[in-house]
């Protein structure tokens, strides 16, 4: 019921891009090599043909095709691997250099959707920071959890570790949320970085508690957030796509989508974003589902 509403409105809402007006009627179909038929929409106004602008508009490759693809790719498959599939099964000649194109186009564009949306999240928000190798360089991405919806609640990626990124990252992480406490391991830049963040003269401490875990003392990891953490740093210890210093962030932000808005969590069996509040509607094929909303 709710996608049929959906698509009603918006058929609705629709407006000839010409000219504005609403005074629009479905007119018949346009053929495109890759993308299959498409619907033509009319203008009674100033009678001129348009069509829809799904977020797919000039792909020479079919949405489902491109969809799979990232999917994949964020997944587990290589960009090389996921191109040699699409020979094998759909004739289709993509490069690896195309696909890894895809993902990053559209985790830009569906990034900067989900990014205004607003989310439940609890109180506990758990933080850790991974090194990745980028050529010869050791950069680091940072990424905070929240407990209650495993939900990544913000990254960074930065070239060195220190207070000033600690501060950006920090104030990324609580941008959707304000938790009670954010726990982090014991690297010497958290304190500071809380303390000139959440240092608060009335009540002579901080606005948000910060809880250290110190392995050192304890053998105990950050083992909250550990399966979320491994899953991310599996990935991204073999991606050949993290060479460049612009597409490594990039890249990073499709995984965070595949994590928060595609795959069940293993132990909630929910998606994050659903128990987050935003369940968003998006069908069978996720990222499909995400694209057009963000078109
Ligand atoms: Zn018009």
């Amino acid at each position: 019921m709710k996608s049929r509403n959906r698509k009603q409105s918006k058929y609705k809402n629709l407006a000839c891009p010409n000219c504005k007006s609403s005074n629009i009627i479905k007119k018949g179909y346009r053929k495109t090599k890759y993308r299959g038929k498409i619907q033509k929409y009319f203008c009674k106004e100033c009678n001129k043909f348009f069509t829809l602008d799904e977020g797919f508009f000039r792909m020479r490759y079919s949405a489902q095709t491109i969809t799979l693809s990232i999917d994949m790719y964020l997944s587990n498959l290589s960009s090389r691997k996921m191109r040699n599939q699409l020979k094998r099964h759909f004739h289709l000649k993509v490069s690896h250099i195309t696909i890894l194109d895809w993902v990053r186009k559209y985790s830009l564009k569906v990034h900067n959707f989900v990014e205004k949306l607003g989310y439940n999240l609890g109180d506990s928000f758990y933080a850790d920071e991974t090194m990745i190798r980028r050529e010869k360089e050791d950069d680091r991405f940072w990424a905070c959890v929240d407990w209650n919806t495993r939900m990544i609640t913000g990254v960074h990626y930065s070239i060195s570790g220190n207070i000033d990124e600690a501060k950006i990252f920090i104030k990324k992480a609580v941008s959707k949320g304000k938790p009670k406490f954010i726990q982090t391991d014991s690297a010497q830049f958290y304190p500071r970085a809380f303390k000139k963040l959440f240092y608060s003269n009335k009540i002579g401490g901080l606005v948000v508690e910060h809880k250290i875990q110190n392995y050192q003392k304890t053998k105990i990891h950050n083992y909250k957030i550990e399966t979320v953490f491994m899953k991310i740093k599996d990935r991204v210890h073999d991606f050949r796509g993290l060479k460049a210093l612009w597409s490594a962030p990039i890249i990073l932000m499709g995984l965070v989508i595949q994590h928060n808005f595609i795959e069940e969590h293993t132990t909630t069996n929910k998606v994050p974003c659903s128990l987050a509040g935003q369940d968003l509607d998006l069908g069978d094929n996720r990222w499909l589902g995400l694209i057009k909303l963000s078109a």
